[in-house]
């Protein structure tokens, strides 16, 4: 689909994978105009695919588009073509138990612009790929180092919104991170570095009896879909949940620590590596409580209970 600035987009059409020309001045390619969004398509038993939550990726990405100055497809715009991608690629849903379908959608300055400025022209297009787990150790808990130095977002930038140059701000840290043996970086504030922002590429909870904390959204995290489906999943199980300034102290002295995403579900933390500390939290598998609210949230993205909050997208 494409919109020229200022415009609307137009009616996107299928078109078989492969690559896509861009004039070498592009918005995204020269001042990293470029937005995406994640979600997923699980495949139930009798065939039938679920999305799940489409038009809250929609709005964030109409949100990332208006901090990034582009035009933004519509949230039916947005949800249909999602739909539309999914069906045609029905066949790459793996059977249930067995992964699902990621969903790319991604949005860009294509149009050349030479000066600093928004691109004339832009681009919103879909691509997919079936996937398994994310982090290499499966469900099993994963290790993170606190970054002390590097940061992916400062106040007042674009770390709320999921623009592309946020992931290229963090391959330096996880890369390191990977290289050590850890599965990935977990950042604190940049301005009082004792606050907890996220990890590259998820959302973080911290638990301590029977409350639940995760750190406020104020500008520098991104607000996860996920995220906000386990609150209100944790809350429903009769967790209290608070969102609010996390610091590294309560993170080193929790019950359990978990992490949310569309790519990660609800992954459990075994460790956690600060100043060249390790605190261990249950390295064999899940906490009692990551391992109910994963358990909860997976069986409602696959349909295996009944979705009372109407979360999910039924395509046939
Ligand atoms: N934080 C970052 C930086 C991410 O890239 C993601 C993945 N989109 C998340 C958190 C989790 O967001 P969601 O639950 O919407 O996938």
């Amino acid at each position: 689909m494409k919109c020229t600035k200022g415009g609307n987009f137009s009616k996107g059409e299928l078109q078989r994978f492969g690559n896509i020309e861009l004039n070498p001045s592009a918005g995204v390619l020269n001042y990293g105009q470029g937005l995406f969004e994640g979600l997923k398509a699980y495949r139930k038993e009798d065939g039938n695919l679920l999305l799940f939550r489409p038009e809250e990726n929609a709005m964030r990405m109409i949100m990332g588009a208006e901090r990034m100055c582009m035009p933004s497809p519509t949230i039916d715009q947005f949800v249909d073509a999602v739909k539309a991608t999914v069906l045609a690629n029905k066949r790459w849903v793996p059977p249930p138990g067995k992964g699902s379908l990621y969903i790319r959608p991604l949005l860009m300055g294509s149009g050349a612009v030479l000066g600093l400025a928004p691109a004339p022209e832009y681009t919103f297009l879909i691509y997919v790929s079936p996937v398994g787990n994310y982090f290499k150790e499966g469900v099993a808990p994963i290790h993170l180092i606190v970054e002390n130095e590097l940061h992916r977002a400062t106040p007042g930038g674009t770390g709320g919104v999921k623009t592309i140059g946020n992931y290229a701000a963090v391959l330096k840290a996880q890369s390191a991170a990977k290289a050590r043996g850890f599965s990935d970086v977990l950042y604190l504030d940049c301005v009082h570095k004792k606050y907890l922002e996220e990890v590259s590429s998820c959302n973080i909870f911290v638990v301590k009896g029977n409350s639940i904390s995760t750190p406020a959204i104020k500008g520098t995290i991104l607000p996860g879909i996920t995220r906000k489906s386990i609150i209100d999943v944790a809350r429903s199980q009769g967790f209290q949940v608070e969102e609010r300034p996390v610091t590294v102290d309560e993170l080193l002295d929790a019950d359990e620590v978990f992490c949310t995403g569309t790519a990660v579900v609800v992954s459990p933390v075994g460790s956690i590596t600060y100043k060249g500390k390790r605190v261990s939290y249950g390295e064999e598998g899940f906490g009692a409580v990551a391992q109910q609210l994963y358990s909860v949230l997976t069986k409602l993205q696959m349909g295996l209970i009944e979705d009372k909050m109407n979360w999910t997208v039924e395509l046939s």
